[in-house]
């Protein structure tokens, strides 16, 4: 099951399991559609593997089976500044 994890790991913008702009690759390595497209022009920094669009779990399965609330960040070369 997917963590959904609750920020991209670059910039830190906000990503709630209802956007619409996270990006996530198949290790959930979780990037803003913004990072993912402009900075790492669709490809995971981490795995090298493609970024695609988070899918959005049913809000009536949420509370069932909620999103990670753990941030996870990571110093890429294209993240500093
Ligand atoms: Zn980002
Ligand atoms: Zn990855």
């Amino acid at each position: 099951m997917l963590e959904l994890r609750p920020n991209c790991e670059c910039c830190d913008a906000d990503l709630p399991p209802e956007s619409a702009e996270a990006r996530i690759c198949s290790f959930e390595c979780t990037f803003c559609a913004a990072c993912a497209d402009q900075r790492f022009a669709g490809r995971c920094p981490n795995c090298g593997g493609a970024l695609v669009a988070r899918p959005i779990r049913p809000a009536a399965l949420l509370a069932k089976f909620p999103p990670s609330t753990e941030r996870v960040r990571k110093a890429h070369a294209a993240c500093v500044g």
